[in-house]
């Protein structure tokens, strides 16, 4: 959710009031979980995109070498653009899809499928495994997916899934 218009200095009170916690838009940390309303609120989607969502905002502000922006899709229609995100999930109907190093902007890259059908619950304990095995190998300043350039994408995968 993006809030404008609030003055800056009634952003505690205005946050407090409508229940809502920030997260962190800027810094080499991860980024405000992006995600679509998926089967709860749409049609198509075919996994729980909000409910997921809210499992993954426990790594929000955390610190990393670069950057991270996390992504997540309740189908393969893939709203938030999971496929060029550092990590997201898109949902299937038999589980999401996992891609990694994704990125858009100035050197655009397509992410890795890292995994497919994984289980909601498999998938958040996945998403740490892999943000725990970036914080603690990639160089500062290296987001995901040049992390993952610099290793090799099977070495990468034999790492993160064992
Ligand atoms: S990505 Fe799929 S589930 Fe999400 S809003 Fe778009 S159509 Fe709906």
């Amino acid at each position: 959710m993006v809030v404008v218009g609030v003055d800056p200095e009634k952003l505690d009170e205005f946050c407090k009031e409508a229940g809502v916690n920030l997260a962190p838009a800027v810094g080499n940390v991860v980024r405000s979980v992006k995600f679509c309303p998926g089967n709860a609120l749409c049609t198509f989607g075919l996994q729980d995109a909000i409910g997921i969502a809210e499992k993954l905002k426990k790594f929000e502000g955390l610190n990393l070498p670069s950057k991270m922006k996390i992504a997540v899709s309740g189908c393969p229609n893939s709203y938030t653009e999971p496929a060029v995100r550092d990590l997201s999930l898109m949902g299937t109907k038999d589980g999401f899809t996992i891609f990694v190093g994704g990125s858009a902007g100035r050197k655009p890259r397509i992410g890795w499928i890292l995994a497919e059908k994984v289980k909601p619950d498999k998938a958040v304990e996945l998403v740490e495994d892999i943000i725990e095995f970036y914080r603690a190998n990639a160089k500062k300043g290296q987001r995901l997916g040049d992390f993952i350039e610099s290793i090799g994408f099977e070495e990468f995968k034999k790492a993160v899934l064992g």
